[in-house]
């Protein structure tokens, strides 16, 4: 290699087409910019008219590539070569899964009044008086300057991006951290930071993510919030309708503490951000022009037909409420045989289960339908201050007494999970460190006191307990024989008490004749399985494994053909109705899911 090539590496260049419907747009653009971030290469975005920096959101935004449109990465620099190659894989997988939400069919409008037609986002029927949005800035005292102010915001778009990274929606706030880094980052002060906001949602404006100018303002109020700028909304106390031009993601989350019962905006698109956080909390809404609606006047908003109902009549509002009804029946229907137990068209009856992380949802379990506990997060116990023997002992005794049938896990941290009062050495690849079952190595006092709490909780009832992150068959021999030492210290008895291993390291996979031997059951675990198969970390911003791979249902069939112990499933993909069918083709007979699935994985079952 010539040393001129050395120092002036040539950029690697390529062509990438947008091939979703949806163009490449926020979410996508973010997860993008963020990996090319990790890369110390310049990277480049361009189109014949203009040249971007990659690693910025709102710059990536701003070439506005729509589906068939092509732009050329170039990339120059250190490790270019596997920057190139990473880039590549996360487009072509980004295009692939970015689904375009299908147009909800519209059936015929029965109504008399006077009606506005609208493209649906969410499907029910509300009737109510209208209310205009309506929202004024409130000055607080404030010590922050704009650097503080931007860094608590990213912090809080963090978490709320960590506080929902199992569901769909979280990609929002990973995007908006994103675009407000990038943007924060170039701005000295709260008066330039506005003018490029300004600047850049203007070039949005009319293009397929216009819709997207939302997550600008919404992260203009985040950092303005920080300064002592809030922008107050206020909602009524009663039932309503909500007009509104759009909604920012933040002001949903407040929109959902009130008693809205249908939601019409006007400026936005069936993919934005609103649009997706209104459809995930069931909030009947609509796309339509909200001028000529009154503020109290009683509207019928019908989003099966898509239209909006003025001046109703009186067959029209009861006509109304007959469709309402029939929602509310048809949810009341699977809510109603929440506690049936869910039998399959062929007559088999399958078990479905909870998994829940502390008493509170345990309660809700019960209310939901759940048959029992399939997995019970003994970590809500374990989070600030170390629990007393006595803490512990009444909380797992409240969840004992409310099922017959209990499966406990033994403290399950590490990872992403700290004990701020234990101290782990910080680890370069904490999900392959000491997570589990591998903390009491070192802390097995921690590991006494919770089995001897449980074992006091349980009395005479035969629960099961569980070990995570067991990988080796010595691992669990080694800890059950340590719960007896426990139980004989003690003097308790624990004979009735099972004990069983979570399979969620592959490695159990090829042991389980051996661990046939010394379980009393299996409970696969298919969120960490699913990272360790495919060695990606369940928590990455842009890497994401497919949560239906064939990889996953092939190990799942593996562990069923060798195991000669029950085996259950309490990872998410047992509350997933894409796999449902397909785990008990395999011979699952119990799933254990999130209270929330509980009546609608019954009804899933029922159908199979
Ligand atoms: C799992 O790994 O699938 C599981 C159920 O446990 P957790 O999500 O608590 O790690
Ligand atoms: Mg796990």
């Amino acid at each position: 290699m010539s040393l001129f090539k050395h120092f002036f590496p040539k950029p690697l260049f390529t062509q990438l087409t947008v091939t979703s419907n949806n163009g490449f747009h926020l979410r996508p653009v973010a997860q993008f910019a963020s990996l090319a971030k990790s890369f110390p290469a310049q990277i480049t975005a361009a189109t014949k008219h203009k040249t971007v920096d990659a690693k910025a959101v709102n710059a990536l935004l701003s070439l506005s590539l729509e589906k068939g449109d092509s732009f050329t990465l170039s990339i120059k620099g250190k490790k270019a070569e596997e920057a190139l190659q990473s880039l590549l894989v996360l487009f072509e997988t980004l295009m692939q899964n970015d689904k375009e939400v299908k147009k909800i069919e519209k059936t015929a409008y029965i109504y008399e009044g006077s009606v506005t037609e609208g493209e649906i986002i969410s499907q029910g029927v509300a009737i109510a008086p209208a209310y205009r949005y309506s929202s004024e800035e409130v000055q607080h005292k404030n010590d922050l300057n704009f650097q503080e102010a931007h860094a608590q915001s990213i912090d809080e778009l963090e978490s709320l991006y960590a506080s929902r990274k199992e569901k769909e929606n979280a990609m929002i706030y990973l995007a908006q951290r994103e675009l407000l880094s990038s943007l924060g980052e170039i701005s000295q002060s709260l008066v330039e930071f506005e003018a490029l906001i300004e600047e850049e949602s203007r070039k949005l404006a009319g293009t397929r993510l216009d819709a997207k100018r939302s997550d600008y303002r919404d992260i203009l109020q985040r950092v303005k919030k920080h300064l002592g700028l809030e922008v107050k909304v206020t909602f009524p106390d009663t039932p309503f309708i909500l007009l509104c031009n759009d909604l920012l993601p933040s002001e949903i989350d407040m929109l959902l503490e009130t008693k809205v019962l249908g939601v019409i905006l006007k400026e936005t698109s069936v993919n934005s951000h609103s649009a997706i956080l209104l459809r995930a909390a069931g909030i009947c809404s609509l796309i339509a022009d909200t001028k000529t609606f009154k503020q109290n006047e009683i509207l019928i908003l019908d989003t099966h037909s898509g239209v909006i109902v003025q001046t109703p009549s009186s067959d029209d509002l009861q006509k109304a409420n007959v469709r309402s009804a029939q929602d509310a029946a048809q949810n009341l229907h699977s809510a109603k045989k929440r506690f049936e137990s869910a039998t399959t068209q062929k007559g088999k009856v399958i078990n479905v289960f909870a998994n829940v992380g502390d008493v509170n949802s345990a309660k809700i379990a019960k209310e939901e339908g759940a048959e029992g506990i399939g997995l019970l997060r003994s970590e809500f116990l374990f989070k600030e201050v170390k629990p007393s023997l006595e803490t512990q002992q009444n909380a797992y005794k409240e969840i004992f007494d409310l099922f017959s049938n209990i499966t406990v896990r033994t403290l399950d941290v590490g990872g992403d999970k700290a004990l701020p009062y234990i101290d782990i050495p910080s680890e370069a690849n904490p999900f392959l460190g000491i997570r589990g079952v591998r903390l009491f190595q070192t802390h097995p006092q921690l590991l006494e006191e919770q089995l001897h709490a449980i074992f006091l909780a349980a009395g005479e009832k035969s629960i099961k307990i569980m070990f995570p992150m067991v990988s080796t068959v010595e691992e669990f021999t080694e800890t059950k024989a340590f719960a007896l030492k426990v139980a004989e210290k003690y003097q308790l008895d624990i004979s009735h008490i099972l004990f069983g291993i979570m399979v969620e390291v592959p490695s159990v996979l090829f042991l389980l004749e051996k661990f046939n031997e010394v379980v009393d059951f299996y409970s696969i675990g298919t969120n960490d399985l699913t990272q360790y198969l495919f060695a990606i970390e369940r928590t990455h911003s842009s890497l994401k494994a497919d949560a239906l791979s064939p990889v996953l249902f092939s190990a799942i069939e593996t562990i069923l053909n060798k195991a000669s112990k029950p085996v259950s499933i309490c990872g998410e993909l047992a509350g997933n109705k894409d796999a449902i069918e397909r785990l008990l083709a395999l011979g699952l007979e119990t799933l254990s899911v999130s209270p929330k699935s509980i009546a609608q994985t019954k009804e899933e079952i029922r159908h199979v």
